[in-house]
């Protein structure tokens, strides 16, 4: 089979000359859009150092490991575009903080910031997006292409309404954290703002234990943020020789702030992740034994982001929740574009 040259693993529909004429289409759309929104960001793209263009070509290869293991295959590079620290929000106009991404268009933008923690975490984020199964859908109506998948994502006839949604964003944040733990823990620039980061969570487990926060509700949060504002501060207080419960106290008030200006970025998506969690729960524990951890299920759920091919997952959903139960998931975890 001739090597697929677009960023897409697959176009639904169309007969071949159809086919062909998508790809150079896409080339010239692409090149259009990026051309196009230039002045977006003009002025707001960081100039980078050396340095920092290596970090992300590292940042680029762990994602693509990751994303291969689950069974992605190798697609263009996007177009990354790094910005100045608060550009993403309004460029935006709101929508989105620190990092997005156009799956069609296949293009990043990122927020530098100050901590290289929470910049790697969002660009591996976005990247992953890239990374996993996407196809497109030929339209004999509009004689064009639109996107069909993205990962798990089921684009719906309506143009609204995306099935799955909810789960791939979990899926993205699962492979983050696999990253986080694979590459960023074992590189130096990084380990120093990971202790620091565990230091401040094995805290914040400790207090939430003194105030009866069950440990679900603790892990939805600490696995949700990468960095703490001030850290080096925080620190400070908290290996200071104050009591406990003034300690407690201190980081109820640090919470508290933090929350209010708007200053921890939760990417890892807390909701979406609480309904994978559940789901997840709900076939280990019909799955009679066929399946002993969490963990494998996961990987199940991971393959068919990555890797595009569905009928395992949808498999194992109906053979444990019921017949028609795979479709009705779609429904409950899908968004309105
Ligand atoms: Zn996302």
């Amino acid at each position: 089979m001739e090597k697929f040259e677009l960023p897409f693993n697959n176009i639904v529909g169309g007969k071949q000359k159809n086919k062909d004429d998508v790809k150079e289409n896409w080339k010239k759309e692409s090149d259009e859009f990026l051309r196009k929104n230039e002045f977006k960001y003009a002025g707001l793209e960081k100039n980078l150092t050396k340095d920092e263009v290596l970090e992300i070509e590292k940042i680029k290869h762990g994602v693509n490991d990751i994303a291969q293991y689950y069974g992605a295959t190798k697609k263009l590079s996007p177009k990354i575009i790094i910005l100045e620290p608060g550009s993403v929000y309004k460029i935006t106009q709101g929508k989105f903080k620190s990092g997005v991404c156009s799956p069609y268009m296949r293009r990043i933008m990122v927020d530098s910031c100050e901590s290289k923690l929470d910049f790697a975490t969002t660009l591996a984020h976005e990247m992953f997006h890239m990374s996993e199964y996407t196809s497109l859908i030929f339209s004999q109506e509009t004689d064009d292409t639109e996107l069909r998948r993205a990962g798990i994502s089921i684009f719906g006839k309506d143009g609204e309404t995306v099935y799955f949604a909810n789960i791939e964003e979990a899926l993205i944040a699962e492979a983050v954290q696999d990253f986080v733990n694979q590459y960023l823990r074992k590189n130096p620039q990084f380990v120093d703002e990971i202790k620091k980061t565990d230091f401040v969570k094995n805290w914040l487990g400790k207090f939430y234990d003194y105030a009866d926060v069950p440990k679900e509700k603790q892990k939805e949060f600490l696995d949700s943020v990468y960095s703490f504002p001030d850290i080096d501060n925080l620190i400070e207080r908290l290996n200071g020789n104050d009591n406990e419960e003034f300690k407690f106290g201190f980081l109820n008030g640090y919470l508290r702030t933090m929350f209010e200006n708007d200053d921890v970025v939760m990417r890892e998506r807390m909701d979406e992740r609480k309904k994978l969690d559940s789901l997840v729960d709900m076939i280990l524990s019909s799955s009679e034994n066929e399946y002993t951890s969490r963990k494998e299920i996961v990987d199940v759920f991971m393959r068919a982001n990555f890797s595009g091919k569905l009928l395992p997952l949808a498999r194992l959903i109906e053979k444990s929740l019921g017949k028609g139960s795979f479709r009705s998931i779609g429904a409950d975890s899908s968004v309105i574009k």
